[in-house]
């Protein structure tokens, strides 16, 4: 039995390391020319320094991930502080703190105004619980709402960077399921992590070579046009190169995003809406100290901060206002953020301006319902990709526990029969 796998993004990657595990061989096809799909490297000439289509922040909670890059070989590649402690700055009044949740599992943190958010009380973080407990109509703002002590100085960040929409949009309920996989747990499953080097080389790279030692290598520009099916059977994939039949005992796991699912795959419902990220590279010379993890700048263009050696970057989410803007007038306007966070002066350094139009589906209340479910209308035909239903939002670990889940399905572990659900 072979399991065919359309798309090398993380969910395809991690369909495939799963696939192979069960002791199936394993076919993949990619449209791109590399692996990674919205997670991947690049070397940039201009910066002269390889860097990622954008910051990505994983949570040490991020079970499923961790389990991925344990499995790979790739665990040491992704790093952060030894405690859950993420720093901010205000623009506005130039006012700096840090919320330490701490390592531990009890939430003592809670104790000490040093390391809540300032002129906030331990009762304010109730709202954290409200969250875990949302309703599907629910947006975040819906639940604690813009005069919350906590709204600007932590909901927002951390909805902007989780659900990449704002409060007033995005589903409660899957920042609710992400606060219980993290906060939940305490201090331990939040701490943050950050590829060393590069998604490319904690991520991409091992899996392929992981795969590639059990003999699996993607091909690469092969873009799927089309399904065809027999006797209620998905029985062919239909390349612009050419069909590749489909065995009887064969199955198939689709993980491409969802516009090219739609089309592909006859009457599928998938989100329709996306939302955009803008991510700024400056590389910097003399970075002397850098933080010790990303830094949240409140009011500003510039969301996020993060520091890789002597590359400086940026992320803004939720950005498609920002998207037809001049890439060299947004450089500007995002090295000054950056700029007044790390205490720099002087003109903007070497840049590159990243945009990511369709970053992840819109993950507001309204489109959650259009997320297909991994199995389809066809035994031996399942979906992957971070948009595929289930409790967690379009992240790295979605992707990668909906590619395992799909692979376990078309690998016929339990529960994969759609009669018995
Ligand atoms: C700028 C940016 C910042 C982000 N920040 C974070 C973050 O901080 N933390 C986090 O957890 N997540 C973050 N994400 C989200 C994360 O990157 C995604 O959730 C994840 O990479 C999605 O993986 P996927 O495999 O589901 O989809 P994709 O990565 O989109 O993979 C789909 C693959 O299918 C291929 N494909 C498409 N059509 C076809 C076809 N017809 N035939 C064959 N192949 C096809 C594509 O080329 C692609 O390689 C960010 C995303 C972006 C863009």
């Amino acid at each position: 039995m072979t399991v065919h796998i359309v798309g090398c993004g993380l969910a395809g990657l991690a369909a495939a390391v799963q696939a192979v595990g069960r002791g199936r061989s394993v076919r993949l096809y990619e449209a791109a020319g590399q692996a990674g799909g919205r997670c991947r490297s690049f070397f940039d000439p201009v910066l002269g320094r390889t860097i990622d289509n954008g910051n990505h922040l994983l949570l040490s909670g991020n079970r499923s991930a961790r389990r991925f890059v344990e499995t790979i070989g790739s665990a040491g590649e992704l790093v952060g502080p030894d405690r859950a402690r993420f720093d901010f700055l205000r623009l506005a009044d130039g006012r700096r703190w840090s919320l330490d949740l701490g390592r531990g599992m009890l939430p003592l943190w809670l104790l000490g105004a040093r390391h809540r958010v300032p002129r906030t009380i331990a009762r304010d973080y109730f709202a954290l619980v409200q969250l875990m407990l949302a309703r599907p109509h629910q947006t975040v703002a819906d639940i604690v709402p813009d005069d919350h002590p906590l709204y600007d100085a932590l909901i927002v960040p951390m909805t902007i960077a989780i659900l990449n929409a704002a409060p007033t949009e995005g589903a409660a309920v899957l920042l609710g399921a992400v606060l219980r996989e993290t906060f939940l747990r305490g201090g331990g499953a939040c701490r943050p992590l950050v590829a060393r080097r590069s998604l490319d080389a904690a991520l991409v790279e091992p899996a392929l070579d992981w795969l590639g030692g059990r003999a699996v290598r993607p091909q690469f520009n092969r873009r799927l046009r089309g399904l065809e099916f027999a006797r209620g059977r998905l029985a062919a994939l239909a390349f612009a190169e050419g069909t590749v039949a489909i065995g009887p005992d064969d199955a198939v796991v689709l993980a491409v995003p969802p516009a090219a699912a739609g089309e592909i795959v006859p009457d599928l419902v998938v989100p329709t809406e996306t939302r955009a990220i803008l991510n700024a590279h400056f590389r910097v010379d003399g970075m002397a100290a850098p933080p010790p993890g990303p830094v949240g700048v409140i009011g500003s263009l510039a969301e996020w901060i993060f520091v890789r050696g002597d590359v400086v970057s940026t992320t803004t989410s939720a950005a498609d206002a920002g998207m037809d803007e001049d890439a060299g007038a947004l450089a500007g306007r995002l090295w000054q953020d950056a700029a007044r966070v790390l205490g720099r002066a002087g003109p903007v350094p070497p840049w590159r301006i990243i945009k990511e139009r369709r970053a992840t589906y819109a993950q507001t209340p309204s489109q959650q319902p259009l997320r297909p479910q991994p199995w389809t209308a066809w035994p031996n035909l399942f979906l992957a990709g971070d948009w595929i239903a289930g409790p967690l939002p379009a992240t790295i670990e979605g992707a990668i526990r909906s590619g395992d889940r799909a692979a376990e399905l078309a690998c016929g572990v339990e529960g994969s029969d759609p009669a018995a659900r």
